[in-house]
């Protein structure tokens, strides 16, 4: 299956131009032409990779990937200016993935969107996950701590690898709904709750740490604590 690209940028040529080029490549690409279209379409979780402007209209693209950064891990390239080291720096603290200086050369695009999404498929397949002490281990389907197992059901362990895999980003609970229980689950968000105890049960409390965090009217998190 063809590759998702969103582009969020408001220069419409260059969209475009951008757009046709990665057609031409096989992948699927998309457009927004303001911030807050662009961090709808990239919240929906569809897209593999964004094209990320900085200067845009309704919200900037700081902004945008600010916001985008507390539930997605989706690799962002952004788009900066010539010279905007200031862009370039707060860009890769806020979690963007790389940047491009326009005007930019199609090919060096492509180059780092093809770098950005190998790394991702990487990521996926590189082995255990690992936080502090704690390890899990999807293809043994094995977790423990400090090498104690740790006896999880499929739900316990779901939510657990979905946690160690957005590691100190915090995820509400509808977006561990759908990562966890898939779109099609109907019934209360409590549920998420529910789990989280089950596993702060397990993990926290067996082995005297503090690993999975509440934040307060927005969801949780899985961080060491420092
Ligand atoms: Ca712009």
């Amino acid at each position: 299956m063809a590759e998702r690209i969103l582009i969020v940028e408001d220069e419409e040529k260059l969209a475009r131009f951008v757009e046709l080029e990665l057609k031409h490549e096989g992948y699927h690409a998309d457009k927004a032409a303001d911030g807050r279209r662009g961090l709808d379409m990239a919240e929906s979780g569809e897209y593999d990779l964004i094209l990320l402007d900085i200067m845009l209209p309704g919200l900037s693209g700081m902004e945008v990937l600010r916001r985008l950064r507390k539930t997605s891990q989706t690799p962002v390239i952004l788009l900066t200016a010539r010279d905007s080291v200031t862009d370039k720096v707060m860009g890769l603290d806020t979690g963007a993935d790389d940047y491009v200086t326009k005007p930019f050369e199609i090919e060096e695009l492509l180059a780092r969107i093809r770098a950005a999404l190998r790394k991702k498929g990487k990521g996926q397949e590189a082995g255990p996950l690992k936080v502090g002490e704690l390890t899990l281990d999807a293809e043994r389907y094995h977790a423990e701590y400090a090498g104690e197992a740790i006896e999880l059901t499929a739900r316990e362990f779901s939510l657990l690898k979905t946690l160690m895999e957005n590691e100190g980003i915090v995820l509400t609970r509808e977006t561990l709904l759908d990562k966890v229980w898939g779109y099609q689950y109907v019934g209360e968000t409590n549920v998420v709750d529910v789990y989280i105890r089950y596993l702060r049960g397990k993990i926290d409390d067996a082995f005297g740490v503090k690993l999975i965090h509440t934040v307060r009217g927005v969801g949780y998190t899985l961080r060491e604590n420092v």
